[in-house]
């Protein structure tokens, strides 16, 4: 029986970025994969795919809208939705690829089949073709990511009614969408079919579209999809979702309780994910779920064994690519007894909308929530120089600052490119900077960031400067 030090269970990016971490400490690993691809959901379902087609459909949005205000004539365009499709796969296949490649160079085995316990050291993989094999390991992670979520009374059927996955392949560019959820998936994949002329229907159960991010956030975002012709209805209880043949017909009660009725090529369910654990035995070596089906771990990751952990979507907390990578090296750098650092506070969330929404750190309702004194500066990117050059100025900064210490306390931005402004934000706040810090130090001109320093000024004694 083959013998690791450490072996990995599931290949997404917590579990491949794990892996890698395992065999640069020295670790003789190996990653378990039961997908025919590496990268997990990310790469070949998610991130990945659906980044793809929102640049593809920006890109024609640009130029159906914004080129001749450029100056720019284009003729007629056309969409060739297939070929759309065919170069989104392109970018997958390359990115999967590039896993394949990094595994081979970290000298990491990569077992195609599906894991499970068959005790705390002992694991078995099953192949495709039925045959197994067992191998025994000194170290475990479990890192087997998540599947998407429903509602009770709804079928996904992957036909009428589906999900990101089926989402992101469809064979034509359908005239009607309903999207049940007003979250990430639903404004990205959404966003996409409105911009490429679909009659996009968000129904969202709460009465704000993102609504676990800073409420301005989601009013922000939700003016500027309305402009791309996207329908919202809020506080709509979806109670009947039906594949009728050739369409989806979804029924709902608004807040008035009265009924409503959609009928729609697809119904896209876009209502969270949930933790994956079928069939991985974990009964047998008595590791627990908690009540919403994740695996337990303490505050380093650690499962009931002190040499099997668990990270990513399959564990507490947001279910994003970066935190399920951080995890991943915590856990594999813990296994080897170094001292890790991880602050979840600062894990930032993006949706890849335009404008974009990036995050980090506490929102003003959190704040509110928990009695902290505190003092907020916003900056709207109508008036930055930079967004009015490019026509992105939709949006808004807003910074929120410990009303006495100036500690940056969030940062919550809705504007072009803010996925990577981001950044600037995570490292103050890893730094633990004041808005002070950020209102004093140089930003380029003209950048977007700009309206990030503005916000620090406006967060300390309204000092903003171009408002
Ligand atoms: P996964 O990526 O789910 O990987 C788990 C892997 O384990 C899978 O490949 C699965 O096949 C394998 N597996 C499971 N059980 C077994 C077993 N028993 N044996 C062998 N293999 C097994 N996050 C972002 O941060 N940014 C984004 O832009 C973003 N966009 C997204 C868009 C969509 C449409 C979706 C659906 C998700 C998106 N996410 C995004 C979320 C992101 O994909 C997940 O948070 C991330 O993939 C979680 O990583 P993971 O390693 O925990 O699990
Ligand atoms: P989500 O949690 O972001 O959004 C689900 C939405 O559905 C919420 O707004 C919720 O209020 C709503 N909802 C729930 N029940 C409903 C009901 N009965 N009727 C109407 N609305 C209802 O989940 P998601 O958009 O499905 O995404 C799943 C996960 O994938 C998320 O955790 C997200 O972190 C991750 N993801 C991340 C990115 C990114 O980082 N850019 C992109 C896509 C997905």
């Amino acid at each position: 029986m083959n013998q690791y030090d450490l072996v990995v269970i599931g290949a997404g990016p917590g579990g491949y970025v794990a892996a890698i971490r395992g065999a640069q400490l020295g670790y003789k690993t190996a990653l378990i994969e039961k997908r025919g691809t590496l990268g997990g959901t990310c790469l070949n379902v998610g991130c990945i795919p659906s980044k793809a087609l929102l640049d593809s459909s920006e890109h024609y949005l640009k130029a159906s809208k914004e080129f001749e205000v450029h100056g720019i004539k284009t003729g007629g365009l056309e969409i060739d939705f297939p070929r759309m499709i065919a170069r989104k796969q392109e970018v997958v296949d390359q990115t999967v690829a590039g896993v394949d490649f990094l595994m081979e160079k970290n000298g990491i085995t990569v077992l195609n089949g599906f894991g499970s316990f068959v005790d705390a050291h002992t694991l078995e993989v099953k192949k495709d073709g039925g045959e197994t094999e067992q191998i025994k390991a000194d170290r475990i992670l479990i890192a087997t990511g998540s599947e998407p979520a429903s509602l009770p009374f709804i079928q996904l059927d992957g036909d009428r009614v589906i999900t990101s996955t089926e989402a992101l392949e469809l064979p034509a560019l359908p005239e009607r969408m309903v999207i049940i959820g007003g979250g990430v998936i639903g404004l990205e994949l959404g966003s996409v079919y409105a911009r490429l002329g679909t009659e996009v229907h968000v129904v969202e159960y709460q009465n704000a579209i993102i609504p676990t991010m800073d409420r301005t956030m989601g009013k922000e975002l939700q003016r500027a999809m309305k402009k791309i012709g996207v329908k919202f209805h809020l506080s709509h209880g979806v109670k009947e979702v039906v594949n009728a043949g050739d369409k989806a017909i979804v029924k709902a009660d608004n807040k008035k309780g009265e009924e409503v009725t959609w009928e729609a090529d697809y119904c896209l369910v876009a209502v969270g994910r949930k933790p994956y654990t079928e069939g991985l035995g974990l009964d047998k070596v008595g590791i627990a779920l908690d009540d919403r089906g994740r695996v337990e771990v303490d505050g380093h990751l650690r499962t009931a064994h002190p040499h099997i952990y668990a990270i990513g979507d399959v564990v507490k907390g947001a279910m994003l690519a970066h935190k399920a990578e951080e995890e991943g090296i915590y856990a594999v750098e813990h296994m080897a007894g170094q001292k890790p650092h991880l602050d979840h506070n600062l894990i930032p969330g993006v949706v890849y909308t335009w404008p974009e929404v990036a995050a980090v750190g506490q929102t003003e309702e959190q704040l509110k929530a928990d009695g902290i004194a505190y003092k907020t500066g916003s900056f709207p990117f109508k008036a930055s120089g930079r967004a009015r050059a490019s026509m992105d100025t939709d949006g808004v900064v807003k910074v929120l600052a410990h009303q006495e210490t100036d500690e940056i306390l969030g940062v919550h931005i809705c504007g072009p490119r803010a996925a990577d402004m981001i950044a600037e934000a995570v490292v103050a706040m890893e730094y633990r900077a004041s808005a002070e810090d950020i209102a004093r130090m140089s930003h380029a001109h003209p950048t977007f960031t700009e309206a990030v320093k503005e916000a620090a000024l406006a967060a300390t004694g309204d000092r903003a400067l171009h408002i």
